[in-house]
């Protein structure tokens, strides 16, 4: 029988839907027994969201207070040491799991398949590689523990209604003392998290200035929605980078996607491939982004956007 160990992904408070999808990815390895691990300085809360979600049978904490920020060089030893009777490690495609799963793999001298987006068996996975133009089926031998980041856009989140058991558990791994947390810089926003949410509008070079970034910004206020970048808009200094979308960006699957001046070059279309419903704001009839929107508005953005704002105003 399969045993999965997913690592959870937190902040100490909420657990981030990231997780739930892992869960979804793990359930569909048949007859899949489900464990989620709480790295935390105080796991209860996390732990108890955790236990929540249908078709997981553990929940276990490791709580120590080197935990208390999530450094993958302290968390990874922790995991290496309580995976032994697992089948399967998991941890989200985010930037929290790209930092700890290959660390993971390291020390149980394993590889890692990375982006798991379709589990076919226990050992053969589906992944897209060359910016999601070719997927790759990846089998992995029988016996070999299998540790794998999940691509979150590629999965619905597990819902609500399950019970788990919770348990503590002592990792009795050494920790590195080679890296310390020294100091977080992150944007402040209150709006959606751009990986998790339902709508996103996101700008391209077209944009012209940061300032002219204002109008997204706002129109995303009115629509309840966060704002991503084309990798041009980003290089250009007109947004921060942590809004870039697509291959070296984030990868996201919101419900809505609008893209204003975005020309739909394949590396930002990977970031959307699995985007329910698209819209493309071009001058450019013949832009690519066309190809794939489901719906399309030609013309200039400057022009359209104000319209848009005053019938939201409405
Ligand atoms: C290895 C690699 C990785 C990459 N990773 C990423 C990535 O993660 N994300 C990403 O986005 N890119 C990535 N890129 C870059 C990518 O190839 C494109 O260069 C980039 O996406 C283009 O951004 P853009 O669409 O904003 O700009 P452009 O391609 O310059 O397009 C601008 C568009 O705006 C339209 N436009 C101009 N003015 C107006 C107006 N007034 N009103 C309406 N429309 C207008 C134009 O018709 C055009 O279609 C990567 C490239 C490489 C090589």
């Amino acid at each position: 029988m399969s045993k999965v160990l997913i690592v959870a992904e937190h902040d100490g408070i909420t657990l981030n839907a990231s997780t739930a999808k892992c869960v979804t990815c793990a359930h569909a390895i048949p007859g899949a027994e489900i464990t989620v691990a709480v790295c935390a300085a105080d796991a209860s809360a996390v732990a108890t969201q955790a236990a929540r979600l249908q078709n997981v049978t553990n929940v276990v904490k490791l709580e120590n207070p080197a935990n208390v920020h999530a450094l993958a060089a302290v968390i990874a030893p922790q995991i290496a040491a309580i995976a032994g009777p697992f089948t399967h490690v998991f941890g989200p495609s985010t930037t929290f799991g790209k930092d700890l799963m290959p660390r993971v793999a390291a020390l149980l001298d394993t590889a890692q398949i990375s982006d798991v987006m379709a589990v076919e068996s226990a050992t053969r996975f589906r992944r897209p590689i060359y910016a999601g133009n070719s997927i790759l089926t990846v089998e992995v031998d029988v016996g070999t523990k299998v540790v794998a980041t999940v691509r979150a856009a590629s999965f619905e989140a597990a819902a609500a209604g399950g019970s788990a058991a919770i348990e503590s558990v002592a990792a009795g791994a050494s920790l590195p003392t080679h890296t310390r947390f020294v100091t977080v810089s992150a944007a402040k926003s209150d709006r959606p998290d751009l990986q998790t949410a339902k709508r996103v509008i996101s700008g391209g070079r077209a944009l012209g200035s940061a300032e002219n970034f204002n109008i997204l910004y706002k129109l995303a206020d009115r629509l309840g929605a966060a704002v991503g970048a084309s990798r041009a808009a980003v290089d250009a200094g007109y947004a921060p980078n942590d809004l870039q979308v697509g291959q070296t960006g984030k990868i996201i699957a919101p419900e809505l996607y609008i893209a204003v001046g975005i020309s739909g070059a394949i590396q930002h279309l990977t970031g959307i491939k699995d985007a329910r419903t698209i819209v493309a704001i071009n001058k450019d009839s013949e832009a690519p982004i066309f190809e794939v929107a489901d719906y399309g508005l030609v013309g200039d953005l400057f022009t359209i956007l104000p319209e848009l704002e005053t019938l939201l105003g409405k």
